[in-house]
């Protein structure tokens, strides 16, 4: 989780539907998210193993990366997305995860 430290997700915290999350709620989403990293080093995913993040569009370690649908996204865009759901908040993270969802009209 190198690229997590020193990287504040405090500019999160408000979306844009006027929702907000508190310090703590966006502490216990990163912690959340950072079960996963252990899950996977519990399960015996290589340190060395990456995996390519549709969103960020990077190779990332593959230990807590996450599968929405047909996307992976690394551990860090993983967190600015469920924000994103959790504040109402459309950053480009959310559009791109949703966008195979959406049926047009
Ligand atoms: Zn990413």
């Amino acid at each position: 989780m190198r690229f997590l430290q020193g990287r504040g997700f405090s500019s999160l915290r408000h979306g844009e539907s006027g929702r907000s999350l508190t310090r703590r709620q966006l502490r216990a989403v990163v912690a959340a998210m950072r079960l996963l990293v252990e899950e996977d080093v519990a399960r015996g995913v290589p340190d060395t193993h990456d995996a390519w993040c549709a969103v960020c569009q990077h190779m990332r370690p593959a230990r807590g990366s996450v599968g929405y649908g047909h996307l992976r996204l690394c551990n860090r865009c993983a967190i600015r997305y469920e924000v994103s759901l959790m504040t109402g908040r459309w950053g480009e993270t959310r559009r791109l995860v949703l966008a195979p969802a959406t049926v047009p009209k």
